[in-house]
């Protein structure tokens, strides 16, 4: 039997429905199975300290639908040896897709979020922007790349021959505002997108359902699951890049917040004035702190003038944070006061965070890590400063790598932890 059924709703964005698997014995019990290769009945009681007939029920449950297995006999302690059980994980499977400007990544993963397949799909090409001075780029058609999504997850269907039915469902990344309740992205930078629905559109071409999460938040679950935060209740998973947001969980639990726009604390205004940020305010936090500020703030002191071994680079076209952290790490002046200037303000955001959410753990994610402690010191300063609770959380640097597969990875793990809640220390306490 197909999970789905009874778990989501086929329009895909009905997260009422999904409340049902958010039974905190149920849940108990299939992320004890997902912690360890097999379990006997007996092993479930003593780790969820549930009682025996309500394990039996929940195990009589899980078996009809297809998600438990039973694999062989354990070793007998007296009387008739126990069966000992599996998630049978290959019985059912998840999609995750990363939208990026200019193509999809995809992972087909199994209830354990083991990868087991993986594919790169380019977007078709972009219109050319309309004649002018400036042009704005030209808004991508929602059209176009809904119908990427669905031929993406079509062709990954055919390719690992898995049976629509067996598919839980589809976990959609993308930069910007998301309102994963509706499946309507509110703002796309990338996209240049207000107020697109496309979760709708994709669940009822596919027939399967759909959840769209916004990129920081699917790159949360996949630290939550596999990386720094896994076993962490509240720790932070700060996104720098173009753009700079937040993932926040709290209890062991993701925060969306009302309309899915919690952590967008690259908007906090650290002053009236200040650059123009891409929100249409001025002195947000991104303004500052960015990527995209950062190269912007470089460019401006060559125009003016400023000696710097970055010079021909910031004419050009091509110049990256990269070439940024290495010409400060080289001795570049200019490099290192932008580098600087960029984390004192980013430190400020971010200490402002931390008050609010207290967290154990600050992973700063991103490509542009690499251009490291001139950048990231000021940041770890400012926190360490600013900090209102006795210890300050430990701030971890995560470079990302840039073909999308681990924030895909992520996006999968979105449909997992609305299935299953992602695994806490509760839920890991080790039976044996
Ligand atoms: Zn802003």
């Amino acid at each position: 039997m197909n999970l789905s059924e009874d778990t989501f709703s086929r329009q895909g964005i009905r997260r009422g429905d999904w409340q049902l698997m958010a039974d905190m014995n149920r849940n108990l019990v299939v992320n004890m199975l997902r912690a360890h290769p097999t379990m006997s009945r007996a092993d479930l009681v003593r780790a969820t300290r549930l009682s025996g007939p309500t394990v039996s029920s929940i195990v009589a449950d899980l078996t009809v639908r297809g998600l438990v297995e039973e694999v062989g006999q354990g070793i007998s302690s007296g009387g008739r040896p126990p069966s000992l059980l599996r998630l049978n994980d290959k019985a059912n499977y998840v999609i995750g897709l990363k939208l990026m400007g200019h193509a999809i990544s995809l992972v087909v993963t199994d209830l354990r979020a083991a990868v087991i397949y993986t594919q790169v799909t380019p977007l078709p090409e972009r219109a050319a922007a309309t004649a002018g001075p400036t042009p704005p780029p030209a808004p991508r058609e929602p059209e176009v790349v809904i119908a990427a999504v669905c031929e993406a997850v079509q062709t990954a269907i055919l390719a690992t021959a898995v049976a629509p039915d067996r598919i839980i469902g589809v976990g959609v990344g993308v930069a910007g505002a998301i309102d994963a309740n509706t499946g309507v992205c509110l703002y796309s930078n990338t996209f240049n997108w207000h107020n697109v629905a496309l979760a709708q559109p994709i669940s009822q071409r596919l027939g399967l359902p759909v959840i769209l999460e916004n990129d920081a938040n699917t790159l949360t679950a996949t630290e939550q699951w596999f990386g720094l935060g896994h076993g962490v209740d509240h720790f932070i998973v700060v996104v720098v890049g173009s753009g700079i947001g937040a993932g926040i969980v709290v209890n062991g639990q993701l925060h969306r917040g009302a309309q899915g726009a919690a952590g967008e604390f690259g908007h906090i205004q650290l002053e009236d004035g200040g650059p123009a940020c891409t929100c249409g305010r001025n002195g947000c936090v991104e303004a500052w702190a960015s990527d995209r500020a950062i190269l912007r703030d470089i460019r401006a002191a060559v125009s003016q003038g400023t000696a710097t071994s970055l010079r021909d680079a910031a004419q050009g076209e091509g110049l990256t944070i990269a070439q940024v952290g290495a010409a400060a790490d080289r001795g570049d002046e200019l490099s290192r006061e932008v580098l600087t200037r960029a984390g004192e303000h980013l430190g400020r955001g971010m200490a402002a965070l931390v008050n609010v959410i207290n967290p154990r753990l600050v992973v700063i994610s991103g490509e542009g890590v690499p251009a490291g402690e001139w950048r990231f010191g000021p940041v770890r300063k400012a926190i360490a400063a600013s900090t209102f609770s006795q210890t300050p959380p430990e701030v971890v640097l995560v470079s990302e790598p840039v073909d999308g597969t681990k924030w895909a990875r992520g996006a999968a793990c979105v449909v997992l932890g609305e299935t299953f809640n992602p695994p806490t220390k509760q839920s890991l306490v080790d039976v044996m």
